[in-house]
């Protein structure tokens, strides 16, 4: 969510406030995995959204998605985004949207545990996947693992996004180009913003390259298309589909940089 603008301050986290990230985190691994194996032919995204919405409440969690304001739309009505085959993110979970044998399903799910967010996507077949389907999961979970290896003190905002860019366009893809990884911690969207693609006139655009310290905790999601970069926006002012309704994916990891390298925070 969000686009590339200039970098306000950054907030670094302590051990014990990543402690509290790391349970977050662990909670929408949960969400994730509970999905994960309800993903079937014939069940809609609402009912994935009544799943992940339940786990997190067992947790004494709270869903950070429900309620998100955005201008012009009205606010998130769900605990998570479930984007299907073109679409790439924000999708509105809906009893209507039923899954079929082999699409694509992108599912973003975030939480707020003790004052602390954690945030996390995965895409995945349903049922079997076509080859194009299993490359494309593939390419753009590849490109989230480049990105969290360079997730290191040292390295800069626009390194992560160049890495993305460069491993997604090496596969014949497309990354997004309007939409961000961020900063999270208190809130879902903290600076820095961290891009999935650095364009040579960057600077140009007002884009602020951010150096990597030890206690940032930053989401990073590469969006992933199929064919052309260009996206547009449905009229339900949240779903994110590619113009040329070419294949989606989408993964996140919530990752704090510490003096030991990346630590991915959303896993169990
Ligand atoms: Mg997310
Ligand atoms: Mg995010």
């Amino acid at each position: 969510m969000g686009t590339a603008q200039p970098a306000e301050a950054v907030i670094l986290k302590t051990q014990a406030e990543l402690a509290i990230m790391r349970e977050a985190g662990r909670i929408v691994a949960r969400a994730h995995q509970a999905m994960r194996d309800a993903v079937r032919p014939g069940i809609s995204t609402a009912e994935l959204d009544c799943i992940a919405e339940t786990v997190l409440r067992d947790h004494g969690a709270t869903p950070v998605f429900k309620g998100y304001p955005k201008v012009n739309a009205k606010p998130f009505p769900a605990s998570i985004t479930a984007s299907i085959n073109e679409e790439l993110v924000h999708g509105i979970p809906s009893e209507k949207r039923i899954l079929h044998e082999g699409d694509l399903i992108s599912l973003d799910c975030g939480c707020s545990y003790q004052g602390f967010v954690g945030d996390s996507a995965f895409s995945m077949a349903v049922g079997e996947a076509s080859p194009a389907v299993q490359r494309l999961l593939t390419v753009a979970e590849q490109a989230l693992d480049e990105a969290i290896r360079r997730a290191v003190i040292g390295n800069e905002t626009a390194g992560l996004a160049d890495a993305t860019q460069r491993f997604v366009e090496q596969h014949g893809y497309s990354v997004a180009r309007d939409y961000t990884g961020h900063g999270v911690g208190r809130e879902m969207h903290e600076p820095p913003e961290v891009p999935n693609w650095w364009p040579k006139n960057a600077r140009k655009r007002g884009w602020t390259s951010v150096p990597l310290q030890a206690g940032m905790t930053i989401a990073i999601e590469p969006m992933v298309i199929a064919g052309r970069p260009d996206l547009k926006e449905l009229a339900d002012g949240w779903t994110v589909v590619s113009k040329d309704r070419s294949l989606c994916a989408h993964f996140e990891h919530t990752v704090a940089v510490t003096e030991d390298g990346p630590v991915v925070l959303t896993v169990l």
